[in-house]
């Protein structure tokens, strides 16, 4: 084990009132409390990209893990599955809290938890490359601990760009949550195991784990499960890199700060700059699913936190609204601020009908505290607090009076939309929102999301599938004999990675 700990800049030092996550008992539980919600709502985008088309019809019958979205052919999208069994009743226009309006299936559960009969563990579990690319695709998996770029578009661009090493993320990005560590107490063998999948994928032999020194429960696991298995795979190398926690942690500009000193500009990426390619704890979770299980991606852990509980873990279908992911609480709402997502980066909601979806880590519940607003104080505490090393009441001030070139100059575009700023000004300003769509604007792409569409296509054709009918798993598995690594054209998805929110 690595005795070098790497540290971020500046950010929010967890012995400040953030640390909350950081109580034993939240950390600690030793079973995840699982949800059954009388019914949920599958949006149909729920991930970067373009949305999944229905598959089933209102009166269908489905099942756990049966296919209700498909890919729309020749797009940058990914499938739907659904969580529950039950009977679909609607489907209707929906809008999220981040702005995006597509159609979602509404399921009312049968009480039954049927689960469709391909979800069986897969028997031979040497899978070759071009059939484990197969399984992430058809398991709708997306990345689980940011935006939700899917998966197999990741791989293929770190294939095209011949990465060196993977980096398998298990710092928890922000203080309230702790959904991905409770998953590295839970199945550590399956983050291991799904890294060693998408290594194998993409033909490296360097795995290196980052998680916060602090977290010694996590890393005891973390390290059981790479001793247990490393045996088995003598040509990999397996590194645990400890990093001081400070909050944000995670993102890929500021891991490539931390581990490579290279400063990643607003059009680079981890995999042209150093060589790697960086996935979530919980993603790789899912890859295992996938390929041993034959599970597809339709449940994710929630960490359900904030200032007015002690906070928890829980696992739910994906769609599930949040009233029941709030269930077992007992604040009293209507005092409350219900965040969808995360305490710094998350979005106020007031509908308790927004379902849970793919990139949903975390229902945080906040105190309304009636919000100060008074002209900047000077305290300081927002350069203390910013990552990128920007002084967002400078930038602030210089967007506010559409001075935009100088904000340019004092580096406004490096905003990672982290929320560290705003969180700890005493004055209340909203810098993030400032700094951050202002950064957005500055990286707007010149293509237009249509050509964007038109050029981010997969061949991974669903034509011989029974759609609606079975599991795409089960679909690909019957396929994957006729399934060739040169199906997966290494051009066929064009990665809009930074640049911004833009598909
Ligand atoms: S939101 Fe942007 S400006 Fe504010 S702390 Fe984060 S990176 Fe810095
Ligand atoms: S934290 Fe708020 S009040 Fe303090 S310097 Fe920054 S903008 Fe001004």
């Amino acid at each position: 084990m690595s005795a070098k700990k790497y540290s971020f800049i500046k950010s929010i030092l967890p012995e400040n009132a953030l640390n909350f996550s950081r109580r034993t008992r939240y950390v600690c539980e030793s079973m995840i409390e699982r949800i059954y919600p009388q019914k949920i709502i599958l949006p149909m985008k729920q991930h970067y990209g373009v949305d999944a088309i229905p598959t089933v019809e209102p009166g269908d019958e489905v099942q756990i893990g049966q296919c209700v979205g498909a890919p729309a052919p020749g797009t940058f999208s990914v499938p739907v599955h659904s969580g529950i069994s039950g009977k679909v009743t609607e489907i209707k226009t929906i809008t999220l809290p981040n702005g995006v309006t597509t159609k979602a299936i509404v399921i009312e559960s049968d009480r039954k938890r049927t689960y469709h009969p391909s979800l069986r563990p897969r028997q031979d579990l040497n899978v070759d490359a071009s059939t484990a690319m197969g399984i992430i695709k058809s398991a709708g998996i997306v990345g689980m601990g940011g935006e939700g770029i899917p998966t197999i578009a990741k791989i293929n661009r770190a294939k095209k760009l011949k990465v060196k090493e993977l980096l398998v993320n298990c710092l928890q990005s922000e203080p309230y949550a702790t959904c991905d560590l409770h998953r590295i107490c839970d199945t550590p063998d399956y983050i291991v195991m799904g890294a060693v999948v998408v290594a194998g994928i993409l033909g490296i032999n360097k795995i290196r784990f980052l998680i916060s020194s602090d977290r010694k429960l996590e890393l005891g696991y973390l390290q059981n499960s790479i001793d247990g298995i490393k045996g088995d795979h003598p040509d990999l190398t397996f590194e645990v890199l400890h990093f001081k926690e400070r909050f944000p942690q995670g993102h890929f500009r500021l891991i490539a700060r931390a581990l490579y000193s290279v400063e990643l500009n607003e059009n680079d990426t981890l995999e042209e700059s150093v060589g790697a390619v960086l996935f979530n704890c919980s993603t790789l979770n899912a890859v295992w699913e996938a390929v041993a299980d034959n599970m597809p991606f339709c449940s994710r852990i929630v960490s359900v936190s904030g200032d007015t509980t002690d906070g928890h873990n829980v696992l739910v279908p994906i769609g599930t609204p949040i009233r029941d992911v709030l269930s077992k609480m007992s604040p009293v709402f209507s005092s409350c601020r219900i965040v969808w997502g995360n305490a710094l980066t998350g979005l106020s909601c007031t509908d308790l009908d927004t379902p849970i979806i793919k990139t949903t880590s975390a229902i945080t519940v906040i105190k309304m505290l009636e919000s100060p607003k008074t002209p900047c104080i000077h305290c300081g505490m927002c350069y203390d607090a910013c990552p990128m090393d920007i002084t967002p009441s400078i930038c602030y001030k210089l967007i506010d009076s559409g001075l935009d070139t100088k904000a340019m100059l004092e580096n406004a575009y490096k905003c990672i939309a982290c929320g560290a700023c705003s969180y700890v000004c005493p004055a209340g300003l909203d810098l993030t929102g400032t700094i951050a769509s202002f950064a957005a604007k500055i990286k707007k792409p010149s293509k237009t999301n249509k050509e964007l569409s038109n050029n981010s296509r997969t061949r991974f054709t669903m034509d011989k599938i029974d759609i609606g009918d079975a599991s795409l798993l089960e679909a690909f598995a019957e396929n994957e004999d006729g399934f060739t690594e040169d199906m997966i054209d290494e051009d066929t998805i064009v990665l809009p990675f930074e640049g911004g929110k833009y598909v």
